[in-house]
């Protein structure tokens, strides 16, 4: 390749750096040039890809939700504003909506949620127990004081359609993409002025993003900076159950463990406990089948007498960027380098985000400032002080 120079490189293609580079070549205030470096076009081994592709409102910092509204407008716009030479890219948005579950410890939890989500405009209505067991007759809700339900707006979507109706999208734009990782980093004067890929080429750059996902932390050390986050596995099983379940949406028990419908059968999943949870090599793809006969299975059968009788057909392992510190994303310059900019830590929720955290990114660098959504609270700041943002849902 012969163009040497890019005035914004970014490390990473999948969803977060590939909604960057879109929103940077859409920016009306951005003539510059663009570098996307993925070592992986195949995007298999990605957490984008391997995520379980669902958006929700259900949040409880306001910024969260703020951002997963601004992702379903951006969904509902998907195909035209992503057309590329009037070809449409099919991200196959379903609103099918989220259920949180609650006990009567959680209700009150719930309830302060839903109002919070509903002052910033989300569709969440509050359902006690006998409106579930109206709605919903194939779930067992004998322990529960009631859920909160997205009207509208929440679902779930082709993760991997959306990530290439971006990619295509940069590309027709002028971004330009290498098949490439980045190894090695030269700075100078505070400030990040080459970027070394691993085939030997040496770029100078304007600026450069980090949108690494599990290697985020690998590029940052380059950098000299600890960012405090680690790989952490997770697997989702896809299970056909005789029984259909009419109306299911994504619903999230108070265990913590989800199910939701795909295709002709659902997709489930639930964390590890913590002390099960270790740090993970991101070449793991083992799954976690004790977790599922031990934990995930009993529970949601519990919950759904009919998946007594599921059988799983399928299942994988993927890995996401752990946010140690308080499970939200790191967004922004760091204080030592004028030029480095982080989108890392998104600990299972980045997906949804890529439309909101793409379009942020694009401001700070046109412009240094958010024009849109305000989101220095998520910053580094809060990293460095000691000043975390506890998100009370994430599953
Ligand atoms: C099982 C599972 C379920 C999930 N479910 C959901 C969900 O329902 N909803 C949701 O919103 N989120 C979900 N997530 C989280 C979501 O997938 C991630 O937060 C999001 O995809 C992160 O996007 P990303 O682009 O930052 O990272 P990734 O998709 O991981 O992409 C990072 C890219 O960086 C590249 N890279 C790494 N190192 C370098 C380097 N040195 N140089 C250049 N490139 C590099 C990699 O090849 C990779 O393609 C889930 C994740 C998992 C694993």
């Amino acid at each position: 390749m012969s163009q040497t120079h890019f005035d914004v490189v970014i490390a990473g293609g999948a969803a977060v750096g590939s909604a960057t580079a879109y929103f940077l070549t859409t920016h009306p205030g951005f003539r510059g040039t663009v570098a996307v470096i993925e070592p992986d076009p195949s995007y298999q081994h990605c957490a984008t890809a391997l995520s379980a592709a669902s958006i929700r409102h259900q949040f409880s910092t306001a910024e969260n939700i703020q951002m997963s509204l601004f992702g379903t407008r951006f969904l509902r716009g998907f195909a035209q504003a992503l057309a590329v030479d009037g070809e449409q890219p099919d991200a196959a948005f379903r609103e099918g909506g989220y259920l949180f579950l609650a006990t009567p410890r959680g209700w009150p939890v719930l309830q302060e949620n839903q109002a919070l989500q509903r002052s910033l405009g989300a569709d969440i209505a509050l359902l006690d127990s006998a409106a579930l067991r109206a709605r919903y007759p194939w779930l067992d809700v004998a322990d529960l004081a009631g859920g909160a339900l997205g009207l509208s707006g929440e679902g779930w979507l082709d993760a991997y359609g959306m990530l290439q109706g971006l990619r295509r999208k940069a590309i027709a734009q002028g971004a330009v993409y290498l098949p490439r990782r980045v190894v090695g980093l030269g700075l100078a004067g505070g400030r990040v002025g080459q970027v070394r890929l691993d085939d030997g080429q040496v770029l100078s750059c304007g600026a450069l993003v980090n949108a690494a996902g599990t290697g985020a932390p690998a590029l940052a050390r380059l950098a000299g900076i600890e960012l405090p986050v680690q790989t952490r596995k997770r697997s989702v099983f896809y299970v056909q159950c005789p029984q259909p379940l009419p109306g299911c949406p994504m619903v999230i028990d108070p265990s913590g463990a989800y199910f939701r419908p795909e295709g002709q059968g659902f997709i489930m999943g639930v964390a590890p406990s913590p002390d099960h949870d270790p740090e993970c090599a991101v070449t793991d793809f083992d799954v976690q089948h004790a977790l599922f006969d031990e934990v995930l299975w009993p529970t949601l059968a519990q919950r759904v007498p009919a998946f007594e009788a599921l059988r799983c057909t399928r299942s994988w392992a993927g890995h996401y960027d752990y946010n140690l510190v308080d499970q939200n994303v790191i967004l922004g310059l760091h204080p030592a380098l004028d030029n480095l900019y982080f989108a890392n830590g998104f600990s299972g929720h980045g997906m949804q985000q890529s439309p909101a955290v793409g379009r942020a990114l694009s401001e700070l660098i046109v412009s240094g400032g958010f024009q849109t959504l305000d989101l220095g609270r998520l910053g580094w700041g809060r990293i460095l002080e000691g000043r975390p943002i506890i998100e009370k849902n994430v599953v």
